[in-house]
């Protein structure tokens, strides 16, 4: 899967890490965020105190874990991370947060999959960096109290909807990460394409920054194809090795994949253009509805493709324009 997919080879783990900007001032868009960050990595850094807990919230490959890395470079601290299928008992968490030195930035990718003896430690830690630990078992079980060295959480999530309030209060900031739009995408793969080698015309790059999902990750991941096409094919980086390659790789023109393609044809065509409820939806292209609802749907909302009503999601005018089907009213005789 070229897209959204987001099982990596160590190949593209590799490229990504290279390619992650170090400073907010390398960081290509995302202006408000940008903004908010540095200003609040500015006050703390001033009263030469620890950064505010940070919620990173949007859609996978957006630039979370890379903000996470830059909170740390900026203000100088040491970076651990985890994420929440790694904290599947409080104890993991304890273990992580009783070893952190003074000061340090704790990423924990996906925090909505964190289990929920874990959170409730967590509430503590940030609020009072301290914890309790339970020694013993049965009646004669106590709790031990333990104090923490000062950090940094910086959580990020594919839906901060999933999150308890409790959990959510207690971030100083939440940033909303955007889709980016084309002109940012294009500064990304400018940026990438010499750390590959790689020539690609204005025209070229253009034709991926409106293929890609509005999203960075894919950017780079697209422009990998287009560079192999060119090298196996001998052809220079221009707008027709890009159209190829995309081609090839059953990118369409408005860089949907093959997922968001089901979940359009199941709602277009079984579901006479919706509503469609989220778990028929689920269901019906064998997906796991947290799946529809955070990678899938927002994107095809951003670009006019669906609507969420109370009822469910439904197909908009611009999707059978897209899919070239005629409209219920259209194809009557
Ligand atoms: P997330 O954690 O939101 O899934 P990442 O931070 O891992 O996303 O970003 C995925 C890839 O996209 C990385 O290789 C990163 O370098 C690139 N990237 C993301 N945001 C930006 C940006 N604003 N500017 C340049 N590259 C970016």
């Amino acid at each position: 899967e070229l897209t959204s997919s987001e099982v990596l080879s160590e190949a593209e783990l590799a490229f990504e890490g290279a390619l992650r900007p170090a400073s907010l001032a390398e960081f290509v868009g995302q202006p408000k965020v940008r903004g908010q960050l540095e200003l609040l990595l500015k006050a703390a850094g001033l009263q030469n105190r620890t950064p505010d807990h940070i919620l990173l919230a949007g859609p996978p490959g957006l630039g979370k874990t890379t903000l996470a890395m830059i909170v740390a470079h900026e203000s100088g601290r040491p970076l651990r991370t985890s994420s929440g299928p790694a904290i599947q008992h409080a104890g993991d968490l304890a273990a992580v947060l009783s070893s952190l030195v003074p000061g340090e930035v704790l990423f924990i990718d996906e925090i909505h999959r964190m289990a929920r003896s874990a959170e409730e430690m967590l509430y503590l830690a940030m609020e009072d960096f301290r914890i309790d630990i339970m020694v013993g078992k049965g009646a004669g079980a106590t709790s031990v109290p333990l104090d923490l060295a000062p950090f940094t959480l910086v959580g990020a999530t594919t839906r901060s909807g999933l999150l308890p309030n409790p959990l959510r209060d207690r971030f100083g900031f939440t940033a909303h990460l955007e889709f980016y739009d084309d002109d940012d995408l294009a500064k990304v793969i400018e940026r990438a394409a010499p750390m590959l080698d790689f020539q690609l015309d204005k025209e070229g790059i253009a034709e991926i920054s409106g293929r890609c999902r509005g999203t960075p990750r894919i950017a780079n991941r697209l422009l990998r194809r287009v560079r192999d096409y060119a090298l196996v094919h001998k052809t220079s980086g221009d707008v027709d090795a890009v159209r190829a390659a995309l081609r090839l790789y059953d990118v369409d023109a408005l860089g949907l994949d093959r997922l968001d393609r089901a979940v359009m044809s199941t709602i277009l065509t079984r579901f006479g253009g919706g509503p469609v409820g989220l778990s028929t939806l689920a269901v019906s292209v064998g997906e796991e509805g947290e799946t529809i609802e955070s990678v899938v749907e927002p994107f095809l909302v951003r670009i006019g493709l669906i609507t969420r009503t109370p009822r469910g999601r439904m197909a908009t005018e611009l999707a059978y324009k897209h899919f070239g089907i005629a409209t219920a009213q259209e194809s009557l005789p």
